[in-house]
C-alpha cells in the first residue's frame, strides 16, 4: 500500500449548539502535570455518588483475623500501644505473607536488556482494635494514636540501609483491595522511590527553580483564600478537593507549614492532623454513607538526599469511579463532578 499522509490541520468545523457549553474541562495538576478530565456533560448531582455504598462483610468479627492476631498466627508485634485498663488499642506486626522481605541473598536479576532487583524491604500492618470502627468513626485522640505509630514505623526502617523509600496506605473495603475487613493500614519500606512520589518530586523541584515558592505551599495559600474547594482547616492543616481532582470527592489534607518529611511531625502537630483528618474522613463518610477508600501519605524518600522542595501531604480517594479503557490508556481520569461541588457537600456533612 503506497500511503501519503498530509501532516497539515483543517479547522474543526463549525460550532454545534451543544458546544456553546463544552462538555467537559481538562484541569492540569499543577505539580505532576497530570490532565484530569472534569465531565461537567455528564455531571451528577452529589448525592447521587452515594451508591458507591461499601459492601458490608457478612462474617463481622467471626473468624476475623485481626481480633487476636497472636491467637490466629500473626507475626509478633513489633509496636503495641494498650489503655490505662490494659486492653491493646493499637499494635503493629509484620505481614504474613508480605510484598517485600529480607531475602538471604541479594543476586543480579537482570536479563538481557532489562533491569531487576530482589524484593528486600519491609511489610507491616497497623491494626487498630475495634472491627466496627473506621477512621471516620474514631476520636481524635485515637487518629492521633494511628499517626504515631506510622511516624514510629517510619522512624525505625529509615535508619535501614536497603531502605529508599516508606509507603504508608489503608485500603478500607473489598472493592480497593482490602481483604481483611478489620481497619486495618499497611507500611512497606522499600529499596526504589515510588514513580508517582518521584513525579511530585520533579514537579516541585521544577515549581520550585521558576517561581522561588513551594508549590505546596502556594496550593495551600491559593485553597485557604479562594475557600470554593476547601472542607475543613484549622491552624496547622487545610483538607481540600485538589482543583484537578482526578476521581469524585478526592480530598487532601495538608500540612500549612512547610514540611518535606512526615516522620518529623511533632506531638502537638499530630493532635492537630487527626483533627484535620478526621473531619476529612467523616465528612467523606456521610457524603457518600460509608464508601470504600483508599487512602496514602506521600512523604519525601528516606534515601540520604535531601528534599527541600517536597511537602508532605495525605491523598483520600474514595472510590467512585472505575478505570476503564480510557484511562488506562492515557492516564487521564475522568471525574464527574466538579471539586468545588463536591467541597460545598463534603461541608455540609460537617
Ligand atoms: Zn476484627
Ligand atoms: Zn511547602
Ligand atoms: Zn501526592
Amino acid at each position: 500500500m503506497n500511503i501519503n499522509i498530509d501532516n497539515s490541520k483543517e479547522n474543526d468545523g463549525p460550532i454545534k449548539k451543544a458546544d456553546v457549553l463544552p462538555a467537559s474541562e481538562l484541569r492540569q495538576d499543577i505539580v505532576s502535570g497530570d490532565w484530569v478530565v472534569i465531565a461537567t456533560g455528564r455531571a451528577k448531582r452529589p448525592d447521587e455518588f452515594a451508591n458507591f455504598q461499601r459492601t458490608q462483610d457478612d462474617k463481622g468479627i467471626e473468624g476475623c483475623l485481626f481480633e487476636d492476631p497472636v491467637a490466629s498466627g500473626q507475626e509478633k508485634d513489633v509496636l503495641i500501644y494498650h489503655k490505662a485498663d490494659g486492653d491493646w488499642t493499637l499494635r503493629v506486626f509484620p505481614n504474613k505473607y508480605p510484598a517485600f522481605s529480607l531475602g538471604k541473598s541479594k543476586h543480579s536479576l537482570s536479563e538481557g536488556p532489562y533491569t531487576a532487583m530482589s524484593g528486600i524491604g519491609y511489610h507491616e500492618i497497623v491494626v487498630t482494635r475495634d472491627h466496627y470502627r473506621q477512621l471516620a468513626l474514631m476520636e481524635n485522640m485515637e487518629i492521633a494514636e494511628v499517626f504515631d505509630a506510622y511516624q514510629d514505623r517510619f522512624l525505625e526502617h529509615m535508619k535501614k540501609k536497603s531502605v529508599n523509600y516508606i509507603a504508608i496506605f489503608h485500603n478500607h473495603g473489598k472493592e480497593v483491595g482490602a481483604s481483611i475487613p478489620h481497619p486495618h493500614s499497611q507500611l512497606m519500606a522499600i529499596p526504589v522511590v515510588a514513580p508517582y512520589v518521584k513525579l511530585e518530586l520533579d514537579g516541585a523541584q521544577k515549581y520550585y527553580k521558576s517561581n522561588k515558592e513551594c508549590v505546596y505551599c502556594t496550593i495551600v495559600e491559593y485553597e485557604r483564600e479562594d475557600k470554593k474547594r476547601l472542607v475543613f482547616e484549622n491552624d496547622q492543616f487545610i483538607a481540600f478537593c485538589p482543583f484537578a481532582s482526578r476521581v469524585a470527592f478526592e480530598v487532601h489534607v495538608m500540612p500549612k507549614f512547610h514540611s518535606p518529611y512526615f516522620e518529623r511531625i511533632t506531638d502537638d502537630q499530630k493532635v492537630k492532623l487527626a483533627e484535620v483528618f478526621g473531619k476529612a474522613m467523616k465528612a467523606v463518610y456521610g457524603a457518600l454513607q460509608d464508601p470504600p477508600y483508599n487512602f496514602y501519605i506521600h512523604s519525601a524518600p528516606c534515601d540520604g538526599t535531601d528534599y527541600p522542595h517536597f511537602h508532605w501531604h495525605i491523598e483520600i480517594l474514595p472510590h467512585t469511579a472505575t478505570w476503564a479503557g480510557f484511562e488506562l490508556d492515557t492516564g487521564i481520569e475522568i471525574s464527574t463532578l466538579q471539586p468545588e461541588v463536591a467541597a460545598e457537600y463534603l461541608r455540609k456533612q460537617l
